[in-house]
């Protein structure tokens, strides 16, 4: 189910403005060796939580739910998220029936 960005936003930053996320971001960090867990990326580095926080607010401040990645690897994930990294196959059809109509 695709929700809005902005939504999306709102949940963790509640997480994200507290004083205990600032301790726990530094302990991911360290953990993770200051580097993006999927492509490591050593710059621009995000806290992400695996499991969003809007699913499992539970693991908010659970160092295990958490990853570090850079901003490239966060943005990708959170699209896949929200419903938008992956085009649905319904639509991916209608577009190729587009394009060869076309020719
Ligand atoms: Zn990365």
């Amino acid at each position: 189910m695709a929700v809005s960005r902005k939504d999306y936003a709102a949940h963790s930053r509640r997480v994200t403005k507290s004083p205990r996320w600032k301790a726990l971001r530094m302990q991911a960090l360290d953990r993770d060796g200051w580097q993006c867990v999927q492509c490591g990326e050593r710059r621009r580095l995000e806290v992400d939580h695996i499991l969003p926080v809007r699913d499992r607010p539970d693991l908010s401040f659970s160092l295990s739910n958490l990853q570090c990645l850079c901003g490239r690897c966060h943005s990708r994930k959170t699209r896949i998220e929200i419903g938008l990294g992956q085009p649905n196959p319904a639509r991916q059809a209608w577009r190729q029936l587009v394009r060869m109509g076309r020719n």
